[in-house]
């Protein structure tokens, strides 16, 4: 690509640095600012723009943002008052990759939304498409920048995960095929309320009328309210994707044996990655056999003596853990960490039938003992993780059910003991390969 005209980035993360080096590479000018100071690899990209010292540059083509400046609550973000002052078009990385790829007869473009299975669902579709000798590239949210992803050289399918915070930035963005997943509340100070949240998201749909098709999860049986709203604005634009009976059969009998694709709403999810694979004529969905999950979203980690071990690291709120209770049978579940508001309570009416007994931890381990009590949940209070693990095992090992899972699905933030989701995940790891080791002995 050739730019030869400025742009400011704001933001300088990961997906700023992307987008600051492609346009630098294509001879354009990045001006670059950012609230905290400036990485190194980022001043190789840009000149420097002080939003407290300097004049906003002469002649921006566009501001391109980070997902983490604030858009509209708790209040603005200077940048953007900067911007509409100065006239200059806001948008976020995907739809500034958007303009200059989306007329390409190359690129084709999905589009993931929704609260919670996002990521699943871009790999999963990305995954399929491969399979089926496409070439798809996963991207946005799920950890990819934009301008991290190769341009359209060739047919290119871009599979992309795009948060609640990057639909709000995006206007003329007109996927290919877009699904919604779910909504439930989220991220509400950044949008001021569901209504908020919903909105930018519906942002993705807006452009069916003129282009694309869209599935809503969920459409074959039922829908909550919001998604409801979506399925009835595509059905108005004769945009709706569907998957016919006998498909929904296959794909059921196709994950049966796959136990990354283990819950109900796995069979969801695999529904929602073959509409959007369909969307594109191709209708083989034979890769959902051999997909193998993103690590700590309910990862199947291994069986040892009957004892199926999962990480679910991924899981920081009772939303999130739900599924996980509901995908296997005789739980020995994991939780704590630092609570969210709510804790575990939306879990204790009819999500907790499967766990044999819960092992609390961490921060909220006393809080979620409480709440699990008088629900008659079967628990008990560990120190640790690492505790509670240990309580578990034994407890699993003298059971003689068939089938026993141990879930970590922790309901929490995890920065009491650990640096992340990821740090915690790989930790639990790391408690099951010590079982191994022990039993080989
Ligand atoms: P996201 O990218 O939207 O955060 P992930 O795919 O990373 O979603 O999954 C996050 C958590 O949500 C995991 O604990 C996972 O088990 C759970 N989850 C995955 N798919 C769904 C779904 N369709 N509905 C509800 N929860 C889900």
């Amino acid at each position: 690509m050739q730019l030869n005209e400025s742009y400011l980035i704001y933001g300088m993360g990961k997906s700023g640095i992307a987008t600051a080096r492609a346009i630098s590479q294509a001879r354009g000018t990045a001006y670059i600012g950012d609230d905290a100071s400036l990485s190194d690899t980022a001043l190789e990209n840009g000149v420097i723009f002080n939003i407290h010292q300097d004049p906003f540059p002469k002649n921006i083509k566009a501001l391109i943002t980070a997902p983490g400046m604030p858009y509209t609550h708790p209040k603005p973000h200077l940048i953007y008052e900067l911007a509409r002052q100065n006239n200059v078009p806001i948008m976020c990385d995907i739809e500034f990759f958007f303009n200059i790829y989306g007329s390409n007869n190359h690129a084709r473009f999905i589009a993931i939304t929704g609260t919670n299975g996002k990521s699943t669902v871009t790999a999963l579709t990305t995954h399929l498409l491969n399979h089926a000798g496409h070439y798809a590239i996963a991207g946005g949210n799920i950890g990819r920048a934009m301008f991290d992803c190769p341009p359209p050289d060739k047919p290119t399918i871009y599979v992309l995960e795009i948060s609640s915070y990057q639909a709000d930035l995006c206007k003329n963005f007109a996927p290919d095929a877009v699904c919604f997943l779910n909504l439930t509340p989220d991220h509400l100070d950044r949008h001021g309320n569901m209504h908020g949240y919903f909105e930018a998201k519906k942002r993705l749909f807006l452009h069916l009328p003129h282009k694309g098709k869209a599935y809503v999860s969920g459409q074959e049986d039922g829908l909550d309210e919001w998604s409801k709203k979506i399925f009835d604005f595509i059905h108005q634009h004769n945009a709706n994707i569907f998957l016919s009976p006998q498909q929904q059969n296959d794909i059921k009998a196709l994950i049966k044996d796959n136990p990354y694709l283990a819950g109900h709403h796995n069979f969801l999810n695999a529904l929602t990655s073959c509409a959007m694979v369909k969307s594109l004529n191709c209708v083989d969905f034979s890769g959902l056999k051999n997909y193998v999950g993103l690590p700590h979203r309910a990862e199947f980690i291994r069986k040892i003596d009957g004892i199926t071990f999962i990480n679910d690291s991924k899981a920081t709120n009772a939303d999130a853990t739900k599924p996980a209770l509901h995908a296997y049978k005789n739980i020995y579940w994991l939780a704590g960490g630092v609570a969210k508001e709510e804790g575990i309570m939306p879990l204790m009416n009819n999500d907790t039938m499967h766990v044999k007994h819960a092992f609390f931890y961490g921060e909220a381990g006393e809080r979620f003992l409480k709440t699990a009590q008088s629900a008659d949940l079967p628990c008990s209070v560990h120190d640790t993780l690492k505790d509670a693990f240990q309580h578990a095992l034994s407890q699993a090992k003298n059971d003689e059910s068939h089938e026993k899972t141990i879930l970590l699905s922790p309901s929490c933030a995890s920065f009491d003991a650990f640096k992340n989701f990821e740090h915690r995940g790989n930790f639990f790891k790391e408690l099951v390969e010590a079982i191994e080791v022990t039993l080989k002995k």
